[in-house]
């Protein structure tokens, strides 16, 4: 990114509709704002319009400046001009650690370690191991920190007994919270389960009217068959499945689930406008399908060595068959 100049206050006059109201596309302008903040933690250099546009394709911008106009209002966030390419980028304001006041100066130590892991947060130990000192100690200061809501603890997907610390302003990362596939550190595998088969559908009924149209050729109907993450993820939301603003991002991780199945195929192309690639879809056509002898678990098994009439592993008794015959 090109060198900031600092602006102290840059609004964009847009109308602002009421904080209550429904934003758009079934999400209320408090979860958009929560997830620009979130954004923001991702990119401490700042966002602009076009990571927004990418994150949240599907939010009106007189709402997105809305909220941001309101965000520095509140003085949770700054504004920059960007020197060379005047483009306006957005960034979570942080009190710095040196101004703290009422912070002792073993307070501030923590706060800098804490402050210095940004919002993938920092485990206990490592905090210890960083500012030598004693754990007793440490956990006085992290809880007296917590009081003064200067830093919070958050519960981490990949190991959910263990808590990481973070600024209070902070939204946690993704690899922290698990995205918005999990819900209170629990992964929502119906909804992905639903997700996956509705982008698999959408794909197969695009293949479907590509096919029916007088094309001039089987080239022009197979990249007539292609649909971008973008499409798919305008379908997914105008069908309000999901009730959180789904990204891009998201559906091109359900998307990858069908590509690593061999059910759809990806491809990637420019939109034209943009110097970034466009992750394209389509379905897979299986020429013959795979004989049943193949499709068997004793195929990929990883413990076929051990398996017999005698001992642990036996066909009777084997888990692998019982999952697939269900
Ligand atoms: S019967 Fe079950 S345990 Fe034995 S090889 Fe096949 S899949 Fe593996």
């Amino acid at each position: 990114m090109a060198s900031p100049v600092v602006i102290k206050k840059e609004k964009v006059d847009e109308p602002r509709p009421s904080p209550s109201a429904d934003a758009g596309e079934g999400q209320t302008e408090a979860e958009i704002e929560c997830r620009m903040i979130e954004l923001m933690g991702e990119f401490p250099k700042g966002i602009n319009d076009k990571i927004l546009e990418t994150d949240m394709p599907n939010v009106d911008k007189k709402v997105k400046v809305a909220i941001l106009n309101r965000l520095l209002s509140q003085e949770k966030v700054n504004i920059f001009r960007a020197a060379v390419t005047k483009e306006l980028f957005w960034c979570l304001k942080q009190q710095p650690t040196s101004k703290l006041k009422g912070v002792d100066s073993e307070e501030k130590i923590v706060m800098r370690i804490i402050e210095e892991a940004g919002n993938k947060g920092i485990w206990n130990r490592d905090i210890r191991t960083k500012s030598s000192l004693n754990q007793t100690t440490l956990n006085k200061i992290l809880k007296a920190l917590e009081g003064k809501k200067l830093i919070k603890s958050v519960s981490s997907v990949s190991a959910a007994k263990k808590k990481v610390y973070m600024l209070f302003n902070l939204q946690p990362d993704r690899s922290v919270t698990g995205g918005s596939w999990y819900s209170d550190n629990e992964f929502e595998s119906e909804l992905v389960d639903v997700l996956n088969q509705q982008c698999y559908r959408i794909l197969q009924q695009k293949a479907e009217g590509a096919k029916q149209k007088p094309l001039e050729g089987p080239l022009i109907v197979r990249n007539a068959s292609f649909l971008s993450s973008k499409e798919i993820c305008q379908i997914i939301s105008d069908l309000k499945i999901v009730k959180f603003n789904l990204t891009v991002e998201d559906i091109e991780t359900i998307l990858d689930t069908l590509v690593y199945d061999g059910k759809i195929e990806m491809s990637s192309t420019t939109d034209g406008y943009s110097d970034g690639q466009v992750k394209t879809y389509r379905t897979v056509e299986k020429i013959l399908s795979s004989a049943g002898i193949v499709r068997i678990p004793c195929g990929v098994c990883p413990v076929i060595k051990m398996c017999g009439t005698v001992g642990a592993v036996q066909p009777k008794n084997c888990v692998y068959y019982d999952q697939w015959l269900d």
